[in-house]
């Protein structure tokens, strides 16, 4: 048995549900357009899994969060989807692909073929096993990546109210979640290998700020150690974790956020692979002429910095998957995609946003003790490459992003030091 359709969407998060609103905006007809997604629920904002999700009063819950009300734009339901005529195949997950003969094969056994494919499929949480460590499966350890997983740690949250937790890793994952743990009343400690937490993007000065925040919230930090096994009691629960610095600590619940893997797995031999991702050009379309990649799974030019990178923000899913569907719907219109990096965060009472790059001289402005506003330029060869920001005002954040966009040329640090955000505001 099979279905035949225009347009497939392959995998239903941010991406998909930006799409599909592209796609009927610009108009198409119909049953012309499916989305198949492994989750039982049409698209929705995953950032909001750690943050209003977890709140232990109010919490978000669906549909508030269905995309598009990320960015301001109309809320996608069932009943949206389904008005427009959008084939909704949903909690069905696709086990093979073959990109020659344009059909994807599901797990109810169900062969669609697509005339074009849009790659969707984002990434997966890493797992301990992955690093040589057992116990995953236990029942008060969570990951977090997908409505399921959110869900599973509301209720271990709720069943520890007063216990402690341990965060495994100090990326964003970890970080917004040792938030929610606290004003969840969970006493929190975070392990992570690196010197300071979110070391990818944040420099000494700026994690020190953070950290020095979550103390004064009785966060502890274990830093420059990994987990090495878990101490389990009799009926399979986690009541430890040892360290590799030979700390044991024990632990009601464990939250592991080590990182994210592309799901390429479909396409590896059929589609070139770069830096992890589906390699795509600025039309976001693949080695074939037929498949397109968006979001956590592309690897798209980045004009800005003359080369391809795999972003793992929802800004950019969100973005490219509007310019996908110009670009096919209407090419001779559409230009290559030209993309600001954006990542944000919100923990506690604070919020940051950054933009570009973080490569290069860093100069740190603001007040970082009483932490009302500050930030960082990243600068390389004489131009601004990045700009982070924690307390800007919404003026503000666009002054960073505007400066950063135009590379503004910098002459001399000292004074850029100096003038701090009046530098990207008088821009
Ligand atoms: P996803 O949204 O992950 O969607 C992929 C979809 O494909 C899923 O529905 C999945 O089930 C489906 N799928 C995969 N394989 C198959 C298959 N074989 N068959 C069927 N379906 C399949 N970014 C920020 O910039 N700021 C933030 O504050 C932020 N917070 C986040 C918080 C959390 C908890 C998480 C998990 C991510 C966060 N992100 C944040 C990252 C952001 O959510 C992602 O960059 C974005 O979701 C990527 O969109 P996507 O459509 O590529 O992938």
């Amino acid at each position: 048995m099979g279905r035949a359709f225009v347009y497939v969407i392959l995998g239903g998060g941010v991406a998909a549900g930006y799409a599909a609103l592209e796609f009927v905006k610009r108009g198409i007809s119909p049953g012309e357009l499916c989305i198949i997604s492994e989750e039982p629920v049409v698209p929705y904002e995953r950032p909001a899994l750690s943050k209003g999700f977890l709140l232990p009063e109010d919490p978000a819950r669906l549909p508030s969060f269905h995309t598009c009300v990320g960015a301001n734009q109309e809320r996608l339901t069932p009943k949206w989807y389904k008005e427009h005529g959008i084939e909704m195949v949903l909690s069905t997950r696709v086990k093979s692909a073959d990109v020659r003969r344009k059909t994807l094969l599901t797990s109810t056994g169900e062969t669609i073929s697509y005339r074009i494919l849009i790659v969707a499929t984002g990434a997966r949480a890493l797992r301990l096993e992955e690093f040589g460590v057992n116990g995953s499966d236990a029942p008060n350890v969570c990951y977090l990546r997908n409505l399921a997983d959110a869900t599973r740690l509301v209720e271990v949250m709720q069943s520890n109210t007063g216990g402690s937790a341990v965060v495994i890793g100090g990326g964003y994952i970890g970080m917004e979640c040792a938030a929610s743990l606290v004003i969840n009343k969970i006493n929190v400690t975070m392990v992570f290998p690196e010197a300071h937490c979110m070391a990818r993007l944040f420099t000494p000065q700026i994690s020190n700020y953070y950290e020095e925040f979550y103390k004064s919230k009785g966060v502890n930090f274990v830093k420059g150690t990994v987990l090495t096994s878990f101490e389990m009691d009799s009926t399979g629960k986690v009541v430890a974790v040892r360290l590799k610095d030979e700390n044991v600590l024990s632990a009601d619940m464990v939250v592991v956020g080590i990182g994210i893997r592309p799901n390429t797995s479909l396409f590896e031999g059929q589609l070139t692979i770069e830096k992890g991702g589906i390699k795509v050009n600025g039309r976001m379309q693949s080695s074939n002429s037929s498949v397109y990649a968006v979001g956590d799974v592309a690897t798209f030019p980045v004009k800005l910095f003359g080369e391809s990178r795999r972003l793992e923000h929802v800004d950019s899913a969100r973005k490219a998957a509007r310019h996908v569907v110009a670009a096919i719907l209407e090419p001779d219109k559409t230009g290559d995609f030209d993309y600001l990096p954006f990542f944000y965060s919100r923990v506690f009472s604070c919020s940051w946003q950054f933009y570009g790059d973080n490569v290069g001289e860093v100069l740190h402005f603001g007040d970082y003790t009483s932490g009302n506003t500050f930030g960082a330029y990243w600068i390389s060869k004489g131009r601004l490459v990045g700009s982070f920001l924690e307390g800007g005002t919404k003026e503000e954040y666009e002054a960073i992003a505007r400066a950063t966009r135009l590379k503004a040329k910098i002459e001399d640090p000292a004074e850029v030091e100096r003038l701090g955000l009046g530098f990207a505001t008088a821009i």
